[in-house]
């Protein structure tokens, strides 16, 4: 269990034996049904290939919007995976000829990420959802923006 995908220590998992990392979309890599991709995530997906490690994305969305975003960010990824079930797990370790022990599967939910990914006989690392994180960054924005409000009024008092 990590925070978000930017606290996975690629170095351990390399140390594990792990050569690929399979991503949920969702949640784990952009904030629920965001097609919007990040220089962070780009970012972050650059420093996974420069640890060696392959990737690829497997959500159990629509296959367009999945589309999409593997050729925005050159990483092969399959749609419509009906996660828990291991056909798309399955399918990512066959092509990078990989055996399920060496592949760590990423993601927010538990029922169908990981259970999918501990089905396969796969390393499953779980994150928190992305769509929480910026919820609790709003509470936080917000408490801070009163705390400034409350300084401004007793000032001009
Ligand atoms: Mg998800």
């Amino acid at each position: 269990m990590v925070d978000s995908i930017y606290h996975i220590d690629l170095q351990q998992l390399k140390q594990q034996g792990i050569k690929a990392i399979i991503a949920d979309l969702d949640n784990t890599l952009v904030p629920w049904r965001s097609s919007e991709v990040q220089e962070k995530l780009v970012d972050w997906i650059n420093t996974v290939r420069d640890a060696d490690l392959k990737i690829a994305i497997v959500s159990n969305n629509t296959s367009a919007r999945v589309e999409a975003m593997s050729s925005q960010l050159g990483v092969i990824a399959l749609g419509g995976a009906i996660k828990p079930r291991r056909g798309a797990f399955r399918s990512i370790a066959a092509q990078f000829n990989l055996y399920p022990k060496e592949v760590a599967v990423v993601g927010d939910q538990l029922f169908t990420d990981i259970l999918g990914g501990n089905r396969t006989g796969m390393h499953t690392i779980l994150v928190t959802p992305m769509s929480t994180h910026e919820f609790i960054g709003t509470k936080i924005v917000r408490q801070i923006e009163k705390v400034f409000l409350r300084n401004l009024n007793n000032k001009s008092t």
